[in-house]
């Protein structure tokens, strides 16, 4: 049981409609493949696919763990799990995950493992490396594919995919329709020598946005999910998902001189209040927010974070903030928030989401 008192709402209603939007982007008849990975961005990726279950055709997960997850919690769409490994293909197996299989040491002992137990028909997934280089099968293992195919009837293809390098980034359009023209050379040589067609699928989140003409049988939607467009107008069209909150533990009052937490990083110059809350970088909060870098909010005011962000607490300046222990402080409620938040941790959103911890209570609201 998770009493932390630093919870993240997960905001259901906000999630339902970010899937709208997309849906009434795409054409009706492309599937929804939602991405609910790394504990559904941060996360619960449970609660996200209880949410979804019969609103997408797919759930993707990264790893193995993370579909078992998903199966022990009931659910019973179809979940690709992205990165498996030959570790992995039993327990894959055992709780009905679709593995994508994209090299051929991967396929090779997938399908020895399928013949202990004679399948029919498994569903499986083949990526294509056509540019980003991180996993997948090249042009020219396609015959070989093809051929190792031909000998089994225990795997199907479930669905052909890969995945663009820059979608998000207008500047790379050149090399990002040279990756959709490779796909599809691909997907049509494969569809030339099956005698049955798998799904194909190519675009994330910046893709459907920026590429709506290769959206194929399926689209593989994550960030977009949890209020994250391609730009500002965009993400003005979502609805925030992710809000975190805390409590101030403690009010301090501090004389002009005295210091404030580790390092004495922060010096008073004259009397200020100081409040306590129970969130540190060990929840997920930056350590590049301290020292005036990073704000709360507390009763609808700003309040900047004095000192070292510690494992456990932050410290923040409250002198003019009515306020007293107890009450509530927002971390983010809003995109422009967490964007924030990202700038000044020097990183993206997407990690902002996923380094908010397990020790964060999530309840979906
Ligand atoms: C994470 C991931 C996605 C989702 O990307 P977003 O930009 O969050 O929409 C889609 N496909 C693959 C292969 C991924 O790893």
């Amino acid at each position: 049981m998770n009493n932390h008192v630093t919870v993240l709402e997960i905001d259901g209603n906000a999630i339902l409609h970010n899937l709208n939007y997309f849906k009434k982007k795409l054409n009706p008849e492309t599937k929804i493949l939602a991405v609910v990975k790394a504990f559904g961005y941060g996360s619960d990726a449970v609660q996200i696919a209880k949410l979804l279950k019969n609103k997408v055709d797919y759930f993707a997960v990264a790893y193995t763990n993370e579909g078992i997850a998903l199966r022990e919690a009931d659910i019973k769409t179809p979940i690709l799990v992205l990165h498996p490994q030959i570790q992995n293909l039993q327990s894959i197996l055992d709780y009905k995950l679709e593995p994508n299989l994209y090299s051929f040491k991967l396929f090779k002992a997938f399908l020895k493992l399928a013949d202990n137990i004679t399948l029919k028909n498994y569903p499986i997934h083949i990526k294509f490396n056509t540019g980003l280089n991180r996993l997948g099968f090249s042009h020219k293992d396609i015959p070989k594919i093809i051929t190792t195919l031909k000998e089994t009837t225990q795997i199907k293809v479930q669905s052909l995919f890969s995945h663009l390098a820059a979608s998000e980034d207008l500047k790379e359009k050149d090399f990002t329709i040279n990756q959709i023209s490779n796909f599809k050379q691909a997907a049509q040589q494969f569809y030339k020598y099956l005698d049955y067609e798998p799904m194909l699928h190519l675009l994330n989140t910046s893709g459907v946005v920026n590429y709506p003409q290769a959206q194929f049988n399926m689209v593989r939607i994550g960030i977009g999910l949890y209020g994250f467009g391609n730009d500002e107008e965009e993400t003005n069209q979502l609805k925030n998902t992710h809000n975190l909150k805390s409590i101030i533990s403690q009010i301090h009052s501090i004389n002009p001189g005295e210091t404030v937490g580790y390092n004495r990083a922060f010096v008073a110059k004259q009397q200020t209040k100081t409040a306590t809350i129970p969130i540190g970088h060990a929840d997920g909060l930056s350590r590049k927010l301290g020292n005036k870098k990073g704000i709360v909010l507390i009763n609808n005011q700003k309040a900047t974070i004095i000192g070292n962000v510690c494992m456990d607490m932050i410290m923040v300046d409250i002198t003019k903030i009515e306020c007293v222990e107890g009450d509530e402080v927002i971390i983010f409620n809003n995109q422009e928030m967490i964007q924030n938040i990202s700038d000044t941790s020097e990183t993206i959103t997407y990690e902002t989401l996923t380094q908010i911890s397990h020790r964060v209570h999530k309840i979906l609201k």
